[in-house]
């Protein structure tokens, strides 16, 4: 059955809690929408393509960047809420924002950042200032579609509705969830300290992203040979879509087997989590938008086995590609790269742009510059400020 209403409890851009800034509506465009349109607009975004997600940028041309990913979950997203009767335009607009905060080289890079910056914080000084002690990428997320995209004459930020906001932070600490509340009052932060959902919307683009990193990581891996298919056969999720596709295909093998067996195990997540959902929402007498924020669990969620089989493949891809040896030695130069960058821009603030030299707080420019910088951008500025090429002699990455 393909549905096209919006069903009851999806949010409703009539019904938004509206901008930062108060704006005039557009006059051919929903709030949700226009949201999108910022987004693909932004630097931020632009920037995504040069972004690791696993491979560093320059591994190779077909390897996911934050860009194809992001692309992705908005694919699997749009098509959940259709299916599920939520809005489109405003899972899209989370979708293709969710990652824009993530530094370069991925999760390496993040954890460098974040460590750089909790030593900072441990001896500064001045203490009393209302920023986290660390870096986390989801709200940096936010920070940049609040803050830090410079295209409007009278504000900063992209002035995002605060549905598309509250879907960009899907995680926060309780001490982060307080300093954004002291800063803005029952704003995103809010739901964190009180327990309450966020939208079905929001909800549902944490579970696309989760859906589409499993399985193009699962591509990626086999595609760079750091895993191979026999391996992935002691995962429960590909080996029964494998053997399902060589029951119907006797004679694939390579590429399509692989692609196949992945499309299977993409559409058995998602038929996996409309039901569940559908079911949810019915079995918790979910009405309105409202009541979802209100019942407070996750309603958008996989049945417990289907869970169970994508934990399972998580762990498979933590243990044997995120955790391969080629993949460590990258991110151990990308942690060096950031540190060094870090504690340079700390020490001489003036390296840094015009812009990042205004900062009252040096440790939070350098966090947001090297946040916002591509892989290569950092590898060059990297070598320019140290004389050394920390990937210049990595060994022929992945063939
Ligand atoms: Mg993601």
């Amino acid at each position: 059955m393909i549905l096209t209403a919006l069903a009851p409890f999806a949010s409703d851009p009539t019904h938004s809690r509206g901008r930062l800034f108060a704006q005039a509506a557009a006059p051919t465009r929903n709030d949700y929408q226009r949201d999108r349109d910022r987004v693909i607009h932004s630097s931020a975004f632009r920037r995504l393509v040069y972004k690791t997600q696993v491979f560093l940028n320059h591994e190779g041309d077909l390897f996911r960047t934050r860009l194809t990913h992001s692309l992705e979950v908005a694919q699997l997203g749009r098509s959940l809420a259709r299916s599920l009767g939520l809005h489109e335009d405003l899972v899209e607009a989370i979708a293709l924002a969710h990652d824009l905060g993530h530094t370069p080289f991925g999760h390496a890079g993040q954890d460098a950042l974040d460590a750089c910056m909790r030593a900072h914080h441990a001896d500064d000084a001045v203490g009393a200032h209302n920023d986290s002690p660390g870096f986390e990428h989801n709200l940096q997320s936010l920070r940049v579609v609040d803050t830090l995209e410079r295209r409007y004459p009278s504000h900063d930020g992209l002035n995002l509705t605060f549905e598309t906001r509250e879907g960009i932070l899907k995680h926060c600490s309780a001490a982060n969830a307080s300093r954004l509340e002291e800063l803005r009052p029952n704003d995103v932060g809010a739901r964190f300290l009180e327990g309450t959902a966020p939208s079905l919307e929001a909800q549902l683009c944490n579970l696309a992203d989760e859906i589409a990193y499993n399985a193009h990581d699962v591509d990626d891996g086999v595609r760079s040979g750091l895993i191979d298919f026999e391996q992935l056969q002691a995962v429960d999720l590909v080996a029964e879509h494998a053997a399902h596709t060589l029951r119907d295909y006797p004679q694939l093998s390579g590429r399509r087997l692989l692609a196949e067996t992945i499309r299977r195990l993409l559409t058995a997540q998602v038929f996996d989590v409309l039901a569940h959902t559908q079911h949810a929402i019915q079995e918790a007498g979910i009405d309105s938008a409202q009541a979802v924020r209100k019942h407070g669990k996750t309603l958008v969620a996989f049945t417990p086995s289907m869970r169970a089989r994508s934990i399972e493949l998580k762990q498979f891809l933590f243990a044997n590609l995120y955790r391969h040896e080629q993949v460590l030695d990258t991110t151990a130069r990308a942690r060096q790269v950031v540190a060094d960058l870090f504690s340079i821009y700390v020490q001489d603030p003036t390296v840094m742009p015009a812009h990042y030299q205004r900062y009252t707080r040096p440790a939070r420019a350098a966090a947001d510059y090297i946040a916002g910088m591509t892989d290569r951008f950092a590898i060059q500025a990297h070598a320019r400020l140290t004389g050394y090429h920390m990937f210049a002699s990595a060994p022929g990455l992945y063939g």
